[in-house]
């Protein structure tokens, strides 16, 4: 995205610390967590599995409290914000109904939310058309292959039109090729729409290749480690992934983790 010289917050999370659990068997997924987001940002959070990433997605989704600390999306708390629907989410599984065709699984939030069908149908077809579905509208979640199932619950999630779109490890389960295809079409959409996009992943090459900025996070307890800026450069996706910068960035991004190793060596010698 290009920032431009203004930075709007849409995302605040201030001070958050999480802990799961009743006294004496307590877990800290999260402490003292701080961080931004601006509006048409794409930003990542990454990490090892169990550094709480999923944890602060719920958060930010209402999902959850937080023990301590705040989360503000605009002036709101994230209740208000779930109750206005002002974001959509993608999981890891897509979540389909299987009797409904993708077209009526796209259509659903518009359904329950009572709008009319000659309302919703022109919107559905749009949203099938950005995620590459046209010849596949009238199928069901069992004829389509897994990256098409997730394009579906991309659609579904951007129905209602939300301004944030909060994304955890989407691609995670999907061979190599289909991510690469549907990394790039993120970034297409969120060019088309953009929207703020809130990702989780634990893969480095995928928040480098994603995000504006990548949040690395620790584990035990989780917390953020740094928050590095991406440089965004266009061309195809091989020129993206073969060039001196993204090997750079990555880089960048794998050294904080070494880091984290060395440090824990440290206090466990
Ligand atoms: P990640 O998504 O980075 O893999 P999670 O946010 O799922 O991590 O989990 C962070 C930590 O919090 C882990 O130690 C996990 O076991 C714990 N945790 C997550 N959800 C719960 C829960 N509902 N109850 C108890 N512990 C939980
Ligand atoms: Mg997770």
């Amino acid at each position: 995205m290009s920032l431009g010289r203004q930075k709007e917050t849409e995302i605040r999370v201030d001070d958050v610390s999480m802990i799961f659990g009743s006294k004496g068997k307590e877990v800290t997924a999260l402490t003292n967590v701080s961080f931004e987001v601006y509006r048409s940002e794409f930003v990542s959070l990454l990490g090892p599995s169990g550094c709480g990433k999923s944890t602060l997605l719920r958060l930010m989704a209402d999902l959850l409290e937080p023990t301590s600390g705040r989360i503000t999306i605009g002036e709101e708390e994230p209740r208000e914000v779930r109750l206005k629907r002002k974001f959509g989410i993608v999981f890891q599984s897509p979540t389909l109904f299987e009797w409904r065709t993708v077209k009526d699984n796209i259509e659903l939030p518009m359904e329950v939310l009572g709008l009319k069908k000659s309302e919703y149908s022109a919107i559905s077809e749009q949203l099938i058309e950005m995620v590459g579905l046209s010849k596949f509208k009238h199928h069901y979640p069992w004829q389509l292959s897994g990256g098409m199932q997730q394009r579906v619950a991309i659609a579904r999630a951007l129905s209602l039109d939300p301004p944030i779109l909060l994304m955890d490890e989407p691609f995670s389960a999907l061979d190599e090729f289909t991510k690469e295809k549907l990394q790039l079409d993120l970034l297409d959409i969120q060019k088309q729409t953009n929207k703020t996009i809130v990702f989780v992943t634990h893969s480095i090459p995928e928040a480098v290749f994603l995000s504006d900025r990548v949040i690395v996070m620790s584990a035990h307890p989780g917390r953020v480690h740094s928050i590095l800026e991406m440089e965004r450069e266009e061309g195809s996706y091989a020129h993206i992934r073969n060039s001196e910068r993204f090997h750079e960035m990555t880089a960048r991004v794998r050294n904080c983790f070494v880091d984290e190793e060395d440090s824990l060596n440290e206090r466990m010698a």
